[in-house]
């Protein structure tokens, strides 16, 4: 049997995630996974971008199903949702995206995302610390860009 695609294996862990909690699969929810995991891996976006998105691609969907449909991803591990500093809150896809951390510009306002192993470190050496088994972190780094028209910066 040929190999399921990410997004094939997103829909399968929504689909049981579902059963479980006795939620109706509804096309309209199994939608906003298409297009949450048709975009670009490391783009973030927001209820009203994502709808206007769909809008546009002729789906018929409101936007209180698009955000109730984003919280239950969120819920199941299949999108990770960001609130940075003056943003609304910001979605991505988690599956099979490794986890990394993010620095918001505070002029252009641009989010980029890095990773740095000596977070993990910090992670190890707190949990030991704190005597928690540490299952997850957030980091967000603002600044001012020191880069000249950092707003046109080609993401990496
Ligand atoms: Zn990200
Ligand atoms: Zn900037």
């Amino acid at each position: 049997m040929a190999e399921q695609s990410v997004l094939e294996k997103a829909k399968k862990i929504f689909e049981n995630f579902l059963l479980r909690q006795g939620s109706r699969k509804t096309p309209e929810r199994f939608s906003v996974i298409d297009e949450l995991y048709a975009l670009p891996q490391d783009e973030h976006i927001d209820v009203e971008g994502l709808f206007l998105l769909m809008r546009n691609k002729g789906y018929t969907i409101s936007r209180a199903t698009i955000y109730n449909t984003l919280d239950l991803l969120v819920e199941c591990g299949l999108a990770v949702k960001h609130q940075f500093k003056d943003k609304v809150a910001l979605y991505e896809q988690a599956l099979t995206y490794q986890h990394h951390d993010h620095h918001v510009c505070n002029q252009c306002r641009k989010i980029r995302e890095f990773s740095d192993e000596r977070i993990n470190a910090i992670k190890e050496t707190m949990g030991r610390e704190l005597q928690s088994a540490i299952t997850s972190h957030s980091l967000v780094l603002y600044g001012d860009c020191q880069i000249e028209n950092c707003e046109n910066l080609a993401i990496v």
